[in-house]
């Protein structure tokens, strides 16, 4: 019988000592006519996980439970839900939880954008509950921020483009990725890694930019066309003058990205698009005409419709990112923050087995 219980068990922080999640269990929103309740069956690790478990977006209410990369089925239906979602429907959930749905940005495909988006955890609602996410056995969501997954996506493969793949597709979309244009992906992470597959999948010629050349393999494998090591080619800003259309700044942190030397190597009109959340006290520094004639941006999270766009273009092109597997429990997602924290990983985590550890 698929019922949704009074308390939701999740492995969350309790304590500074924040790379120790523990087994905790706490009271959801109060259910509205408008929520879908999905029990959970494996989430991905996204960076900001990271961040907002380590305190570094602020210091938020215990336990933080995080993860918003979230795959499971539906076992509630709200009164008012207008959705064809269907009991037992294999659906996902993102990086935003609830907005407005009302005001123009919410209106025209920008929901990310509104000033009352909250995120899927970490965020306060208006009644002042704090959002929690899918290191847990259950979530609860408006109905507008549940994703059908198209059938031919395995669940472990189809978590991780619900944030770090949209945040990465949202901006290439927006900024005319495509046949004829040259794109660069900057720092190969979890979501770089991605941002190189979808970038070849919708046509562009795509260069892979890292500081090192330890992961020019695998670029290549991913769909790149171009490799540029940045710390191992000292003349790399000179040798690429003058080509790239659009690059989207993947990089964990800003500190190490190279804004002067950047802009050389685009083209007049080019764009520079960062999706990276650092640390709220990071600033970017820059030198005004080291920017003539491009333009510099900062995307977030992307719309509803994009992630649709989005599973609908891996689902045609049969694309696999690529995930390493855990069984969530405390130790595993200790050993998996531990891992993050050193930068090893390729390229993205899932947590699986929920059964097991929530039954
Ligand atoms: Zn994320
Ligand atoms: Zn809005």
């Amino acid at each position: 019988m698929l019922q949704y219980p009074e308390k939701i068990d999740a492995i969350g922080v309790v304590d500074s000592d924040w790379k120790h999640p523990k087994r905790v269990a706490f009271e959801p929103r109060t259910f509205g006519p408008k929520d879908i309740d999905i029990k959970i069956e494996c989430c991905g690790v996204c960076g900001s996980d990271i961040h907002a478990a380590a305190g570094n977006w602020g210091d938020l209410p215990k336990p933080v439970v995080v993860g918003h990369e979230i795959i499971g089925t539906v076992v509630r239906k709200g009164s008012e839900c207008t959705s064809e979602f269907e009991i037992g429907q294999r659906v996902g959930v993102g990086a935003q939880c609830y907005s407005c749905l009302k005001c123009h940005r919410c209106l025209n495909n920008n929901e990310s954008y509104c000033d009352k988006c909250v995120t899927t955890y970490g965020q306060f609602f208006d009644d002042g509950y704090c959002s929690k996410g899918g290191y847990a056995s259950h979530i609860r969501v408006n109905e507008h921020f549940v994703i059908p997954i198209p059938e031919n996506i395995p669940s472990e493969y189809a978590g991780p483009l619900l944030c770090g793949g949209n945040t990465v597709f949202s901006p290439l979309l927006r900024n005319g990725c495509g046949p004829g244009k040259k794109v660069g992906i900057l720092g190969i992470g979890g979501i770089g890694h991605m941002g190189l597959m979808f970038a070849k999948a919708l046509g562009a010629e795509v260069y892979a930019i890292s500081r090192t050349s330890k992961k020019k393999e695998d670029v290549f494998k991913l769909g790149a066309d171009h490799f540029i090591a940045t710390k191992e080619e000292p003349d790399w800003a000179e040798k690429y003058y003058d080509t790239l259309d659009l690059v989207i700044v993947c990089a964990g942190s800003l500190k190490d990205v190279d804004f002067d030397s950047l802009p050389r190597i685009m083209q007049v009109g080019g764009r520079i698009v960062s999706i990276s959340v650092p640390e709220q006290s990071e600033k970017i520094v820059l030198k005004p005409f080291g920017l003539l004639g491009v333009l510099i941006a900062n995307s977030h999270l992307g719309s509803i419709e994009e992630i649709k766009q989005l599973l609908k273009l891996v689902s045609e092109k049969n694309l696999r990112i690529w995930i390493e597997k855990y069984p969530i429990n405390e130790a595993n997602v200790n050993e998996v923050f531990e891992r993050m924290e050193k930068g090893d990983v390729r390229y993205r985590y899932v947590f699986t087995d929920y059964d097991k550890e929530f039954n």
